[in-house]
């Protein structure tokens, strides 16, 4: 698979068989062919790759580590391991692609970076992003989110960034993507929108997959050098799914190797409970491209919840939607409290606090554990947890405080 798998997926029009494409007015379409064109001549070239390779390494500090979680592994069976993108710079796997994209803003002369934020995870990646290569930043933001993930807004505009209030609809992500769109449709030329994820049109699923693909090969090495095997499962958190196929990506080809996809089920299954896009959605559009998608009696993407900020998005990348019909990836959910007693649990047991979205993804390796007590699992632990522990406190207390 993998060899062709890459030059295959997404074809020219930004298909993963049915999903993705680039379903938006013409004025974008001529700047999603730009982009598309220039990412496919750049970033084969020698020169960007060299100035991103020595970007992971003396500004982001990668490589970042695999880290075998002793206490944990003890308590739930298995042997659990952990990819350490908390320890990349910023606390999360997102400045993998906001580098990278915004390094190509950089070669197309871009003056300025726009885009959404839900968790304010990519806001701050790409703030630090835009810091770096002294370009403008602008961010989007609903407003819910705002006052839920307030230690990152301060962070970007310390970073220097615009944060725009988005005051429509559920005031979360999917609104600040419609703004961060329109912002970016009044200039075009000047700005480059940068998606925090796998999703949007052509050629964005691609780019940023592509950016995050070194979180696996790292992983799929280092867990290899330690134990002279590779993981029976690997794990990771579904929003998007951009730190899922960052890992993925690397084992797509290793049958014995079972990849599991954790959707966010928020507090029931029910319609607007949760943002379980894969296990309950059907296809659909948003946002420019086809994709599973929550929908609401209209067709229209329906209401989401999470407890993860970063998490609650009605669509999905569509890589993942083709990676689920052919079997590749198993998907499931974990829930807002399964996610919160592994948030705790891992901090206590290993000295790691994790973000609420990575906490769903050690949840669902907790119950692989139990079921199969001789089996290796490596976790994507997208992020580490500073920016959630004031609303975790808040709104659930210390576990002890509950008996
Ligand atoms: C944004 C975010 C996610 C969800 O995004 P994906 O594109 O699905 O990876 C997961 N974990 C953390 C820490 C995040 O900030």
């Amino acid at each position: 698979m993998a060899n062709n798998y890459f030059k295959e997926y997404p074809n020219k029009d930004g298909f993963f068989k049915e999903y993705g494409g680039a379903f938006i007015p013409p004025v974008l379409e001529t700047e999603m062919e730009k982009i598309t064109d220039a990412y496919y001549a750049i970033s084969k070239s020698h020169k960007f790759i060299s100035e991103l390779r020595s970007i992971r390494k003396h500004y982001q500090g990668r490589p970042t580590p695999v880290y075998f979680c002793n206490r944990l592994s003890e308590k739930y069976g298995g042997r659990i391991y952990l990819k350490r993108e908390d320890l990349n710079h910023t606390g999360a796997h997102k400045l993998n692609h906001c580098m990278g994209e915004a390094l190509l803003a950089k070669y197309l002369g871009k003056k300025k970076l726009i885009a959404e934020t839900g968790a304010g995870q990519h806001g701050v990646a790409l703030a630090t992003a835009a810091a770096y290569f002294g370009l403008e930043c602008e961010i989007h933001m609903g407003e819910v989110d705002i006052i839920k993930e307030h230690p990152n807004v301060i962070r970007m505009k310390i970073l220097g960034a615009t944060v725009v209030p988005v005051s429509h609809g559920l005031k979360t992500l999917k609104e600040a993507v419609d703004s961060a769109f329109e912002a970016y449709l009044k200039d075009p030329l000047n700005t480059m929108y940068c998606i925090g994820s796998v999703v949007g049109p052509h050629p964005f699923p691609m780019m940023v997959r592509d950016f995050q693909r070194i979180v696996g090969i790292e992983a799929r090495e280092q867990f290899f050098e330690m134990t002279g095997e590779l993981p029976d499962k690997v794990v990771a958190c579904v929003g998007g799914g951009s730190n899922a196929m960052g890992i993925f990506s690397a084992f797509l080809d290793d049958a014995e190797c079972a990849l599991y996809g954790v959707e966010p089920g928020g507090t029931s299954l029910k319609y607007g409970e949760h943002a379980a896009t894969i296990t309950l959605g059907k296809p659909g559009i948003i946002h420019g491209f086809k994709c599973y998608l929550l929908q609401d009696e209209k067709g229209e993407p329906g209401a989401v919840y999470s407890v993860a900020s970063g998490l609650d998005y009605p669509g999905v990348g569509p890589e993942h939607s083709m990676l689920k019909d052919l079997k590749k990836v198993n998907y499931s959910t974990i829930n807002d409290q399964e996610a919160i007693d592994a948030f705790y649990e891992i901090s206590r047991l290993e000295g790691v606090i994790p973000a609420l979205e990575s906490a769903h993804a050690v949840a669902y390796a907790f119950k692989l554990a139990q079921e199969f007590p001789k089996t290796s699992i490596l976790v994507n632990l997208s992020g580490r947890g500073d920016k959630d522990i004031d609303f975790v406190i808040d709104k659930y207390g210390l576990p002890e405080d509950k008996k």
